[in-house]
């Protein structure tokens, strides 16, 4: 029989970004970005805020013009006076270096700053204000994350090594000679941070790209060949479900041979959809897999001809969202809460089996079974439900069993 096989973390330093830990033996992190104007503090503030409430452990800022990065401070104050502890990253890109040093306060309220080598500058000026940027990280005491990037990758770096590739015997293919430009973009720059000063610990790095299996190639070399903390994504991976999948499809296979330390799905936002979209994905990448864990898990059936009422997928939604709505308070008061496991089940087949596997689960009747709902408690049938208000009471119960169950110590 085929066990059941954890993930061995490819060993990578212990950087921190502000009070989070990342790589190293740390949990891997949860980071989103932003997409207000920056230099709009109200809407960046509470969309940060927003991330956060919704679990993201870091999150990036663009800061691309001298209105955004005098925003940054008074983005870090407001988010402190709301109690808003939430690392902030900045996403620079041509100007950094003079942001950064025009606006000393954005650069002290930054907890990392995201350098991209391809974006730094152009010709000679590029090493002199790549060298800056790390001046400023280690006048200021912050890590950075060099992030090469597919869509801007260092042009002179991907000729040259297009040149030296025409002159092999067995040329590699061209997507071969782009993916080694970009590893090495990355490699050699933070080569270079590290002649300027900068420690190990305080550098992670990222290669994204938009292909599933070009992510999966790249990362799988990258991690063989540093042990810098890895930050993992697919960029650009598109909207919905498309954008879901594909992030979801390159990052299991990476984070199931141990490689990353920090993820972000990089989702198009529906329109009118949240931007916390891309951090429950995220999170749930992560719990579905075993790696870590956020908020109770609910299973549920996808249902069937055998139940035909909607009052199946109604209750399984309704215990979805009451999870999710009470975690940032039962998270503080009710510590391991993020383990317990759910059941909504939409009749007899499958309903009681798989409801006693969960801590609570509950098998509604199917289309023509008799009008009531066993409820499953750590596997023993404790009660059963009848009438009008069974999604009420169920949630009661879901209360009540983490109010006995996940207590504070010596509460
Ligand atoms: S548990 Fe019942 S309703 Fe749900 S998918 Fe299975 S057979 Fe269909």
């Amino acid at each position: 029989m085929s066990r059941v096989s954890t993930p061995i973390r490819h060993r990578t330093l212990a950087a921190r970004v502000g009070g989070v830990a990342l790589g190293g033996d740390a949990p891997i992190v949860v980071q989103s970005m932003t997409n207000t104007d920056t230099a709009d503090v109200n809407a960046t503030t509470r969309q940060v805020a927003e991330l956060w409430r919704a679990g993201s452990e870091l999150v990036r800022i663009t800061v691309n013009n001298a209105e955004a990065a005098a925003a940054v401070p008074r983005i870090r104050d407001r988010l402190a006076m709301m109690g808003v502890s939430v690392p902030l990253i900045g996403d620079f890109h041509y100007n950094g270096h003079q942001l950064l040093t025009d606006e000393p306060a954005a650069a002290e309220a930054l907890a990392k700053y995201r350098i991209n080598p391809g974006n730094v500058g152009f010709g000679r000026k590029r090493d002199t204000q790549f060298a800056t940027l790390i001046e400023l990280a280690l006048r200021h005491g912050k890590p950075v994350r060099i992030g090469a990037n597919w869509g801007s990758l260092d042009q002179d770096l991907a000729a040259r090594l297009m040149d030296e590739n025409a002159g092999r015997a067995e040329p590699w293919d061209a997507a071969a000679v782009l993916r080694e430009a970009l590893i090495r973009s990355a490699l050699d720059s933070a080569a270079r941070a590290v002649e300027l000063g900068m420690a190990r610990e305080d550098i992670i790095l990222s290669c994204k790209v938009s292909g599933v299996q070009d992510l999966i190639a790249v990362y799988r070399d990258l991690a063989s060949r540093s042990d810098y903390p890895l930050h993992l994504g697919l960029t650009e991976a598109g909207m919905g479900s498309k954008g879901i999948v594909a992030s979801s499809a390159a990052l299991a296979v990476l984070l199931q041979e141990g490689i990353g330390d920090t993820i972000r799905i990089s989702l198009t936002p529906e329109p009118e959809q949240s931007r916390t979209a891309e951090v429950i994905v995220a999170q749930e990448l992560l719990q579905t897999m075993g790696l870590r864990a956020f908020t109770p898990m609910v299973t549920a059936c996808p249902g069937c001809g055998r139940t035909t009422s909607t009052f199946f997928q109604h209750l399984a939604k309704v215990v979805q969202d009451h999870v999710r709505e009470k975690m940032p308070v039962w998270k503080l008061a009710h510590p391991g809460v993020e383990n317990l496991t759910l059941a909504v089940m939409g009749c007899i087949v499958n309903g009681p089996g798989e409801s006693r596997h969960a801590n609570i689960g509950i098998s509604l009747p199917g289309t023509g079974e008799a009008p009531a709902a066993p409820v499953f408690i750590d596997g023993k049938k404790a009660m059963t439900l009848r009438g009008e208000n069974i999604a009420e009471e169920f949630v009661g119960i879901i209360d009540g069993y983490v109010r006995e169950h996940y207590r504070i110590a010596g509460d």
